[in-house]
């Protein structure tokens, strides 16, 4: 089932996510849902913010479905290595029409639960990784936008509150 996309400003994309504590039947249709949903957006990640549930998953596909193996659940997911870095133009399905440069690191580790709830350990570098920091970030109420600063920062705001008075946000 597809499930709304929430955007800037909902207060469920700006607080951190809660730990999964079970693995149960509700959880496994989350989960199915928000790769439909990112599928159809479409996207290469989702968070389960996104979707306006609180907890600490993400799904990542950069093929965006067209390579089975591609796709990634995770469970409660924590670092276990970050290095170097990288910039590279970057948006958000929660941000739709906005993009721009973010640092991210050029090399992750990331260690959580897949959706047997068995622990595994996945390496991304380049797009992959930038795509776990950037869904990872979701997961403690951060958004690219939040970690630009100066003019470029404050442009897309206040377009955000533009659209938002005109009720097309
Ligand atoms: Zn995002």
């Amino acid at each position: 089932m597809l499930r709304p996309i929430v955007r800037y400003g909902a207060q469920v994309l700006h607080q951190p996510a809660a730990l999964v504590e079970t693995i149960t039947p509700d959880l496994l249709s989350l989960i199915d849902d928000m790769i439909e949903t990112m599928y159809a957006a479409p996207g290469v990640g989702l968070a389960a913010p996104q979707v306006g549930v609180a907890l600490r998953i993400f799904v990542v596909d950069l093929s965006v479905g067209r390579d089975a193996s591609g796709l990634i659940t995770m469970i409660n997911p924590v670092f276990v290595e970050r290095e170097g870095m990288q910039l590279e133009e970057e948006g958000c399905l929660s941000v739709p029409g906005f993009n721009a440069t973010v640092a991210r690191p050029q090399r992750v580790v990331v260690r959580g639960l897949n959706r047997d709830g068995q622990e595994q350990t996945r390496e991304g570098t380049g797009l992959l990784a930038r795509a776990f920091q950037h869904e990872m970030d979701h997961l403690d109420g951060t958004l690219f936008v939040d970690r630009l600063r100066g003019i470029k920062r404050d442009l897309i705001l206040r377009k955000i509150r533009k659209l938002a008075r005109a009720g097309e946000w």
